[in-house]
């Protein structure tokens, strides 16, 4: 590990999500030819907004077990400029209206469901149904209703199913959490995690509609502060308390501006979480009984900047996150390796987001959480 200056910590923590999607979403060239490798797991993208464009079709240039293989798009002008970018053949690009004759298509492996959370249970649905393998984005769905349906549908087709918590196979993450196995820091007390941005820009963009967002900063970017509190202690927490703050309704018209959330973990750990749309937060911290260590920025694209109590840094060389997530979900369906981000841990988290907002409903009330011990977590 290379010792890093509180300045350039500093820096780092101050490049946040959007220096890293800045820098992730510069011109990309790159034809998929070289890829197409019949050990390689052929991928369709369904939804081609910004994180298909700048993240995952990129990142798919670089895997080692999979490829783009295919499109789903609703926008007919974006079929011709992915498949003269990508080269994409004709008969691997659906629209959302005939993406149920994939299932004759043997070039398509697994459907990796990049649209607006309300639309992620129809789409995750019909891949199973078309026996495909699935990858949904986070957040899974929009109640736990609809992540059983995904999870049921995918077991009833025989198919394997994973989320796109990247920072699962990210090597901080892994790092957190082999920390808390080994209890280098000794027994965990606490775990605070903040995950938040200012949005400021078109007040009628999905993210702040309901109906097809689910909710507004929890649903978005409160996921990765739950999962921090499970990763950062281990457990699956047994109580929540959470509150909400508005300043600025006449832009949050519709979602949630600010959470924060207090939980309860079986070992006596407690947490906390904020995660907002107004401000800026992107940052772990952990104490445990014989010390502590912090990850900040902890959740954006990378790279990522951890320290100890020890005075050491946490510093890993920087890969796409995307690229070694795909590759992870590929080694699980093409080897039977773990699944890092089972469909389990995308349905504990709604599990979670949804006693979270009843808990709001009812003034704060705490709201007890029953999970088996493990529920959710992935191999
Ligand atoms: P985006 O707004 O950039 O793209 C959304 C896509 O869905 C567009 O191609 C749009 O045309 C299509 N779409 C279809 N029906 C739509 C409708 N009714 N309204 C709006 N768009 C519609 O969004 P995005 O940032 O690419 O996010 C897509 C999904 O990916 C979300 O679930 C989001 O939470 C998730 N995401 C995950 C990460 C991550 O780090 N894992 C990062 C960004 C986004």
């Amino acid at each position: 590990m290379k010792s890093l200056t509180r300045r350039n910590f500093n820096n780092l923590t101050a490049k946040g999500i959007g220096g890293a999607t800045l820098l992730s979403s510069l011109p990309f060239a790159c034809a998929m030819g070289a890829n197409q490798d019949k050990k390689k797991l052929g991928i369709a993208l369904v939804g081609l907004g910004s994180y298909s464009t700048y993240q995952l079709a990129p990142a798919l240039q670089d895997t080692q077990h999979c490829y783009l293989a295919g499109i789903v798009t609703g926008t007919p002008e974006k079929e011709k400029i992915w498949s003269d970018k990508y080269g994409i053949p004709e008969k691997n690009i659906y629209n959302y209206q005939n993406f149920d004759d994939v299932t004759n298509n043997q070039d398509i492996d697994v459907v990796y469901v990049v649209l607006p959370n309300s639309m992620h249970a129809e789409f995750c649905v019909r891949a199973a149904k078309a026996g495909k393998h699935v990858i949904c984005e986070k957040p899974m769905g929009i109640s736990v209703a609809e992540c059983d349906a995904i999870i049921n549908a995918c077991n009833k087709a025989g198919v394997k199913l994973g989320m796109g918590y990247r920072l699962h196979s990210e090597p901080y993450t892994q790092q957190v959490k082999e920390y808390v196995k080994e209890k280098t820091f000794g027994d965990i007390l606490f775990v605070s995690a903040d995950a938040a941005y200012r949005s400021a820009g078109n007040p009628d963009q999905w993210r702040l509609n309901k109906k097809l967002s689910g909710g507004g900063a929890l649903m978005n970017m409160g996921v990765y502060a739950v999962q921090s509190t499970i990763y950062g202690t281990g457990e699956n927490p047994i109580s929540v308390t959470a509150q909400e703050f508005s300043t600025r309704p006449e832009y949050f018209k519709d979602t949630d501006e600010t959470i924060t959330a207090q939980f309860e973990f079986p070992s006596g750990a407690v947490g906390n979480i904020s995660t907002s749309h107004n401000f800026n937060a992107n940052a772990m911290y952990v104490s445990g009984s014989s010390g502590w260590f912090q990850l900040q920025p902890a959740n954006n694209y990378g790279p990522l900047s951890g320290e100890t109590s020890r005075g050491d840094t946490i510093e890993f060389p920087h890969e796409s996150q995307q690229k070694l997530q795909m590759d992870d979900f590929a080694r699980h369906v093409l080897f039977g390796e773990p699944n890092k981000a089972p469909g389990e841990m995308g349905k504990r988290d709604m599990m979670i987001v949804e006693a979270i907002y009843k808990s709001i409903a009812n003034g704060g009330k705490t709201i007890a959480l029953d999970f088996e011990p493990g529920f959710g977590f992935g191999g």
